[in-house]
């Protein structure tokens, strides 16, 4: 598990990267800390920098299961090893846990940034 001070330091370099139109949405994995002290430390974080003007909307992530077979459910324990026992096939399954997810701008549609300046 990541710490928070990296994940914000990724999301900074992901919204510098992207165009935002003033806003982005956003999803943070729980066990890492809540939405709203995310937000918290965004906008301290971004204060002063070309991201300083950015809405942004935190969600909680959960960690879920992806199995093969097409079960992809909520993952509840907070240990895990990245793989469980699927429930429904019993077949090893991925355990995705990732530190956050970008939802808006999203990285495979969004334009890279052109304009440095937030109109
Ligand atoms: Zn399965």
């Amino acid at each position: 598990m990541e710490k928070v001070g990296n994940v914000l330091i990724n999301l900074m370099q992901d919204l510098s990267r992207y165009s935002t139109n003033g806003s982005a949405h956003i999803k943070i994995n729980r066990s890492m800390c809540k939405p709203e002290q995310f937000k918290a430390l965004f906008n301290h974080f971004t204060r002063g920098t070309i991201l300083e003007r950015i809405e942004l909307d935190v969600e909680e992530l959960e960690t879920y299961v992806n199995c093969s077979c097409g079960y992809n459910q909520t993952f509840e324990r907070d240990e895990h090893a990245g793989y469980t026992r699927c429930p429904r096939c019993g077949k090893f399954a991925e355990v995705v846990d990732r530190p956050y997810e970008l939802v808006s701008p999203d990285p495979s549609k969004a334009g890279l940034r052109t304009n440095i300046r937030f109109s």
